[in-house]
């Protein structure tokens, strides 16, 4: 076998190896081991257990989300007629088209470039193509946000730039958004009152000040914690209070009993925990 021959040989056998890293993970979707391993979505399981970079575990979940409804990508990704970037491309496109219309496109874009891909997706999808966003490290502790925004959000922004003029009055929009940030995570995660709480009569009901004081104890974030990997849950999204000890087996609403659970990890446990 020469260099070129091998060279194929090793691009055929990264084919393999890539439709069989996606197959894996629609197992893991499937059954929830990413749950049990204490992360909210596969996505951070990607990054966080498997080392992927967020571009590159996006790319991968694409395909998983893709490879659901129309399992023949695999067999076109094993055979390297189609590859994780196109189909990347083609992901949020195509995600609301009819599964014939799906094929089709799928079909046109076989064992073509990034270049052709997008050309393809674009006559088919021309109102969907949305201008790119981008985001890049310039240093440790700065990155460059390139977003378009329409002109009714510019105005907006300016409007709350002559409001805050007061506290700065040359912000920059770097300034503003620090600014807008302050602002708002002060307004949404208010100061706790240190006073004990009592007990409701309804356990069903949880007061806003014992929320509150759920939410500060546990730092805003999922308390899920994998036995397996010994990993604590990052979620920090659409979190809920899980009684530790189920309302129905005579667990108490008191702060000991209470804890917060990202909406997947409550689910979770609630099946195949409580
Ligand atoms: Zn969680």
């Amino acid at each position: 076998m020469n260099l070129h021959e091998e060279t194929v040989f090793f691009v055929k056998e990264e084919s393999r190896f890539t439709s069989l890293v996606i197959n894996n993970l629609q197992k893991n979707f499937d059954t929830g081991l990413y749950l049990e391993m204490g992360y909210a979505n596969l996505y951070q399981y990607c990054i966080k257990a498997l080392g992927y970079s967020e571009h590159c575990a996006y790319r991968r979940l694409a395909v998983v989300e893709m490879a659901k409804e129309l399992p023949e990508i695999k067999e076109k990704l094993d055979r390297g007629s189609l590859n994780l970037t196109t189909l990347s491309m083609a992901h949020s496109l195509i995600s609301s088209a009819t599964p014939e219309k799906k094929k089709e496109v799928l079909k046109e874009m076989e064992n073509c470039s990034k270049r052709e891909v997008k050309e393809i997706l674009a006559t088919h999808f021309p109102s969907k193509i949305k201008p790119k966003e981008s985001l890049r490290f310039t240093s440790g502790k700065e990155a460059s946000l390139h977003v378009n925004l329409s002109k009714d959000t510019l105005k907006k922004l300016d409007q709350i730039k002559s409001l805050r003029a007061h506290k700065n009055p040359s912000m920059n929009y770097s300034e503003l958004i620090e600014d807008m940030c302050e602002y708002v995570l002060k307004k949404l995660q208010p100061k706790i009152n240190a006073k004990p709480i009592k007990e409701p009569k309804n356990p069903r009901y949880i007061s806003v000040q014992l929320k509150q004081r759920i939410f500060k104890r546990d730092n805003h974030q999922c308390t899920y914690i994998s036995q397996q990997s010994k990993h604590r849950c990052e979620s920090k999204h659409l979190l809920q209070i899980d009684h530790k000890v189920p309302i129905s087996k005579g667990g108490r609403t008191i702060e000991e009993n209470l804890r917060l659970l990202c909406q997947q990890h409550h689910r979770y446990v609630d099946q195949y925990i409580s």
